[in-house]
């Protein structure tokens, strides 16, 4: 199916906002198997608008546009479509007015003859309902090409291209793509260890990408030839080819797999954190259900939290010890994490973030990461680097990695090996 967007608004144009909205758009089709082939952006210019819906529908079996279905005097992509296929008629809807006078009721807002107008609908088009906003979208068909004319605010489209559009393309036939995640590699080693499978000319197809730290492979059939099975046994391949670094088909994020871990051997985990203040922890809980395996974590910054709550002995810390980010320190903190909380298995984490407090023997990057479980204590030494931001989100992410992979049983020699 081919599949065409068209975002509309002068803030656009004039680079004031981003457009989150087509990304998103492309995003939520890759999802459904189906492929955006064309993004446009045109101005609040009702001409304009229609020429490019025109143009666009023309080309397209599927057109999202999204903004200038507002109440104001800029908002005219409903005259534009009305221009298209009704010879620029407009008149008022009768269910559209009681569903917009309903949500003024309900947010406490005077129903205006601004918000009414945001209820004019070219007589041949559907109007869709908006449960995030006043303004109504509107569905028609032109050139043989289904038109969806969504809200610009993103809550709003959002929402109403989940309701309306998603549902009609899975319903169109559009096959499943399956998107495998993998955290720990690059995209150029990813794409080695797959080797011939990224050839272009299999089906499934397989694309791969990076995409908020984590590198992305996509089994979806562009042919339309092959069966579920086949999407299913490719995704499958791919994820035993990047093992240990791939996550377990279905989850989304490395939080995830931590989950999956710890769920299929039924631990629990606690965190022990200094420089990442929390964010393993924020991270884990992200996940619904976290507090089934999650019993908490310590922020221990200072030294002295370090000992009073951890147990971390005064000596490690003081200036004839390894000092705060060493093995010692993150090990004694792990252990006493597992111990105080009651859980499992506990994870540590101690570095340098930077920009200042860096030496010659550790530089800004520098963390150390422990673990505790009923096997043992363990930790390793990594090197992140980049800025604060850069240390800390990193550290998260092996802090995560490494948990998962303990409780998984890894072989330790395959854990940090990185391939050729
Ligand atoms: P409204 O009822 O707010 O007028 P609308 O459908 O007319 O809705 P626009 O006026 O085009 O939409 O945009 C409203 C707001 O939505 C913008 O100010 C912007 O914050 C956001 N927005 C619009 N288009 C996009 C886009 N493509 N990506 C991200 N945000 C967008």
């Amino acid at each position: 199916m081919n599949i065409a967007v068209l975002s509309i608004g002068d803030e656009l144009l004039g680079g004031r906002i981003l457009d989150t909205n087509a990304a998103w758009i492309s995003g939520e089709v890759a999802r459904t198997g189906g492929r955006v082939s064309q993004r446009g952006t045109v101005g609040d210019e009702r001409s304009c608008i229609a020429e490019a819906v025109n143009r666009l529908s023309g080309v397209a079996d599927v057109l999202v546009t999204t903004g200038g279905l507002g109440p104001t005097t800029d908002d005219l992509t409903r005259f534009a479509a009305a221009d298209l296929i009704d010879g620029g008629v407009v008149i008022d809807d009768a269910d559209a007015i009681a569903v917009v006078q309903a949500w003024c009721e309900r947010v406490g807002l005077p129903p205006s003859e601004a918000r009414a107008m945001v209820a004019k609908r070219p007589p041949s088009a559907d109007f869709l309902s908006n449960d995030q906003g006043t303004a109504p979208g509107l569905r028609f068909v032109l050139n043989d090409c289904v038109v969806w004319m969504l809200p610009g605010p993103p809550s709003e489209m959002r929402s109403m291209f989940t309701r309306h559009v998603a549902a009609s393309l899975c319903a169109g036939g559009s096959s499943r793509a399956i998107e495998v995640r993998a955290s720990g590699l690059t995209e150029v080693q990813a794409a080695d260890l797959l080797g011939d499978r990224l050839d272009r000319s299999r089906s499934p197809q397989l694309g791969i990408r990076v995409g908020r730290g984590l590198i992305r492979v996509t089994a979806q059939d562009l042919a339309g030839d092959c069966m579920q099975d086949a999407i299913d046994s490719a995704a499958a391949d791919v994820q035993a080819v990047l093992e240990p670094w791939s996550l377990p088909v279905g989850c989304s994020s490395l939080a995830d797999a931590v989950a999956y871990a710890l769920r299929g051997v039924q631990w629990t985990c606690a965190t022990a954190e200094s420089c990442t203040g929390g964010g393993i922890g924020a991270a884990l809980t992200d996940v619904p259900g976290s507090s089934d395996w999650f019993v908490g974590g310590f922020i221990t910054y200072s030294n002295a939290l370090k000992s009073s709550l951890l147990g971390v002995p005064v000596a490690l810390l003081g200036e004839n010890g390894p000092g705060a980010v060493s093995a010692e320190v993150v090990e004694a903190m792990a252990r006493g994490a597992r111990d105080r909380s009651g859980a499992d298995i506990a994870v540590a984490v101690s570095g340098v973030a930077g920009p200042d407090g860096g030496s010659p023997e550790k530089p800004v990057g520098t963390v150390w990461i422990g673990i505790s479980d009923a096997a043992g204590t363990t930790s390793r030494r990594i090197r992140v680097p980049g800025d604060r931001p850069f240390v800390r989100r990193g550290t998260i992410q092996v802090a995560m990695q490494w948990l998962r992979w303990r409780v998984d049983g890894v072989d330790e020699a395959l854990q940090w090996e990185q391939p050729s």
